[in-house]
């Protein structure tokens, strides 16, 4: 499979209705949850980074970052983009 993040060739670790664990030789290892993956596909390369970043900043030390969430765009790039 490819990495949902960074679009390299990673491992699939796991897929279970929590979501998508996936083991990236760049992003390293993280989990995606179901709903935020769809969303996560749909964004910039910057924004999915963006995402993992965050991720890994709340996670704790011995857990695996899971991307939960998404930060919504901010309203000028709504605009400006019209996607
Ligand atoms: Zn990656």
């Amino acid at each position: 499979m490819q990495c949902p993040i960074c679009g390299a060739p990673a491992k699939h670790l796991a897929e279970n209705a929590d979501g998508l664990a996936v083991d990236c030789p760049r992003c390293g290892a993280y989990l995606v949850t179901d709903s935020c993956l769809n969303a996560l596909l749909r964004r910039e390369l910057e924004e999915r980074a963006q995402a993992l970043a965050t991720a890994r900043r709340l996670a704790g030390p011995d857990e695996v970052p899971t991307i939960s969430s998404i930060a919504p765009r901010p309203w000028w790039e709504r605009l400006w983009r019209r996607r």
